[in-house]
């Protein structure tokens, strides 16, 4: 199978990111969206973009092999050796379900840890930020993955 290579699916991501965003600033400018006028403000919106771009460049599901985010994360990369041992190229990683999970459960618990040693407590952050950056994450990770099957379908359509 043929895949996008990291250059092509950060320009994939970033254009999905930016449909996105125009989306949901004409929700805000119509206004009328009650759920829109409750949750979108500057604070989510931003969040949103940085979690999403920080999924796109560190949290590819590439992460399985020596791939360019892997190696984005410099002296810290040993975080995702586990990761990259453990699950084979294109296996698990992939799978649009268990894909994302494993990477957020695998980034949460190196959060969680790197906040109680700083001496956060995890209950004062706020939930909405939570969800937020989380969706943001999951959504870059989502649109690699089907970037990936359509990219392949349409190289090798047999
Ligand atoms: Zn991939």
């Amino acid at each position: 199978m043929t895949m996008p290579d990291a250059k092509t699916h950060d320009a994939i991501n970033i254009g999905i990111m930016i449909a996105i965003l125009a989306g949901l600033s004409y929700l805000m400018i119509w206004d009328k969206n009650p759920i829109a006028v409750r949750y979108l403000n500057i604070y989510t919106i931003s969040l949103f973009s940085i979690s999403y771009l920080f999924g796109t460049f560190f949290l590819s599901p590439d992460l399985d092999i020596e791939s360019t985010p892997y190696k984005r994360w410099g002296l810290l990369r040993f975080i995702w050796w586990p990761y990259k041992v453990i699950f084979k190229h294109r296996g698990f990683s992939h799978n649009p379900i268990l894909g994302p999970l494993s990477i957020v459960a695998n980034l949460a618990v190196i959060v969680a840890l790197l906040l109680l040693l700083v001496g956060v407590d995890l209950h004062t952050v706020p939930l909405r930020f939570a969800i937020v950056a989380t969706a943001g994450i999951l959504l870059s990770i989502e649109v690699h993955i089907v970037s990936d099957f359509l990219v392949s379908k349409m190289r090798d359509p047999f």
